[in-house]
C-alpha cells in the first residue's frame, strides 16, 4: 500500500534531525484518533479508515483512501461496482507517510500514544498532564509537518519540535523531569454523545497565528502558544473561554462537553477559516517551498522576506477567482437520499438528517455559491438541487446525470 510523500531538502529525521528518515508508513495523527474518525464500521482497529480527502483540509488534490479491513461490499457500496486493480493501485494511505521520521523516533511517540490512549478508552480515569501536553503538541506539530489542516507560524512549528525532542523519552522519565515545556496551553472540547462517521475529519484552521484550533476524532482542541500573558477570558471563534480551563503541563487535564450541534459549529468555523483567511494555491505552493527550506535549516527565514515573496505569489492568485460550493458533498448526499426515498415512497427531509447536519442557511449559503459559478460563466449542470433551488428549467438536474450514467 502507498503512503503519502511530501517533497523534502533533505533525508533526515524530521525530529531528531540527525538519523536519516528510513521509517515507512507514519501516521502523522495517531491511529488511536483516526480509527474512530474513519472507521467504517465503527470498529476501531487498524485499516479499516475510509478516508476522503474532503475531510482533510487539504487543498492539494481530491482522492479516496480505503484500508485493507475495509469490507469490499462496503468499497463496492460506495464505487458502486467491485475496487479494480487500478483503483487498488491508485489507492495511496492519505494518513501514512514515507520518509518522514527515523525509526527510533517514530517509536518515541508511541509511549504518549499508548498512555494517551488508555485514558481515550476510559482505561483509566485520568492523565498526567505533562503526557497530555506532549501528547497533544506531537498531534499539532506532525499535522503541521505533514500539512494536515493547520500551517503553523514557523516559530510555533520549531518550538513545538525543541519541546518534543527534548522531552519524550520513558513514560517515568517524563512524569518526574523538572525540565520546562514551554508556554503553551491548550483547551479541549469533547463532543458529549459520540460522533458518527462523517462527522469528523482531520480539520485545522490555516492561518498561521494562535489559537490554532483543529477537529480530529470526537475533539476540538485550540493551541495558545502564550500561556502567562493570555487575559482571563480568551475567544476561539464565537466561544469565550476563562483562562482556567486551559491545560497546561501543570495542572490537572481537564476538557469541555460540547453537543454535535456546537461540534458542527466549530467544523463550518475551521472550514471557513481556511477558505476565507487561507492560502490560495500560489501561495499555498511557495509556502510550503519555504518551510521545507526552513525546516532544512532547522530555523524560520526572515519574515520580511517571506512576505515580500507570499506578496507576489498572492498576486497571481487574486487572478484566480474565488470560486467555492460550500458543504457540497453534504447537499449530493442529500439529494442521492432524497432520490431513494422518493424510489422507495418514504418522505424524507434533509434538514432534519442527523448525518447530514444541514440547515436553511447553509441552504442560503449553497444557492448564493451557485449563483456566484453561473456569474463567473461556470454550468451549474449537474449540481445537486440547482434546478429545483434556482427554479431554473434550463439547468439539467443531478437525476438526470446520474440517470444518463446508470446502467441499464
Ligand atoms: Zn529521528
Amino acid at each position: 500500500m502507498k503512503s503519502r510523500i511530501i517533497p523534502r531538502n533533505d533525508s533526515l529525521c524530521a525530529l531528531c534531525r540527525i538519523r536519516e528518515a528510513d521509517k515507512t508508513g507514519s501516521h502523522m495523527v495517531p491511529n488511536l484518533l483516526t480509527a474512530v474518525t474513519f472507521s467504517f464500521d465503527g470498529k476501531t482497529k487498524r485499516d479499516r479508515e475510509i478516508v476522503e480527502l474532503y475531510h482533510i483540509n487539504n487543498p492539494e488534490d481530491n482522492a479516496i483512501y480505503y484500508g485493507s479491513q475495509v469490507a469490499p461490499e462496503k468499497i463496492a457500496e460506495d464505487l458502486g461496482h467491485e475496487i479494480t486493480d487500478e483503483e487498488l493501485e491508485k489507492n495511496t494511505n492519505l494518513l501514512c507517510y514515507d520518509n518522514i521520521f527515523c525509526y527510533q523516533c517514530e517509536n518515541r511517540f508511541g509511549v504518549l500514544e499508548t498512555t494517551y490512549g488508555e485514558y481515550y478508552k476510559g482505561l483509566k480515569n485520568d492523565i498526567n498532564p505533562r503526557i497530555a501536553y506532549l501528547f497533544w503538541l506531537s498531534v499539532y506539530w506532525r499535522m503541521a509537518i505533514g500539512y494536515m489542516g493547520i500551517f503553523m507560524d514557523g516559530e510555533d512549528e520549531f518550538a513545538l519540535r525543541d519541546i518534543l525532542n527534548k522531552n519524550i523519552h520513558s513514560y517515568n522519565e517524563i512524569i518526574n523531569s523538572k525540565e520546562k515545556l514551554g508556554d503553551y496551553g491548550y483547551v479541549i472540547f469533547r463532543v458529549k454523545d459520540g460522533i458518527i462517521k462523517g462527522d469528523s475529519g482531520i480539520l485545522g484552521t490555516r492561518t498561521p497565528h494562535c489559537p490554532y484550533v483543529i477537529l480530529v476524532a470526537d475533539y476540538v482542541v485550540a493551541l495558545f502558544n502564550n500561556y502567562k500573558k493570555l487575559h482571563s477570558k480568551v475567544h476561539i471563534f464565537n466561544w469565550e473561554i476563562y483562562k482556567e480551563d486551559i491545560n497546561t503541563p501543570d495542572k490537572p487535564f481537564d476538557y469541555i462537553e460540547i453537543s454535535i450541534e456546537e461540534f458542527y459549529e466549530f467544523r463550518d468555523n475551521i472550514i471557513d477559516n481556511g477558505y476565507n483567511e487561507g492560502l490560495g494555491a500560489e501561495r499555498e505552493k511557495l509556502a510550503r517551498k519555504i518551510r521545507e527550506y526552513e525546516r532544512s535549516q532547522g530555523k524560520p527565514v526572515n519574515k520580511y522576506e517571506v512576505k515580500k515573496l507570499m506578496d507576489m505569489a498572492h498576486l497571481v492568485d487574486s487572478e484566480n477567482v474565488h470560486l467555492r460550493v460550500r458543504k457540497l458533498y453534504r447537499f449530493e448526499a442529500a439529494y442521492m437520499k432524497m432520490i431513494e426515498a422518493q424510489k422507495n415512497g418514504i418522505s424524507y427531509d434533509f434538514l432534519k438528517d442527523r448525518q447530514l447536519m444541514l440547515n436553511q442557511e447553509d441552504i442560503n449559503n449553497y444557492i448564493a455559491d451557485l449563483q456566484n459559478l453561473r456569474k463567473h460563466n461556470y454550468s451549474i449542470d449537474g449540481f445537486p438541487f440547482a434546478k429545483e433551488f434556482l427554479k431554473d428549467e434550463t439547468i439539467t438536474s443531478f437525476e438526470e446525470i446520474i440517470n444518463k450514467y446508470r446502467p441499464t
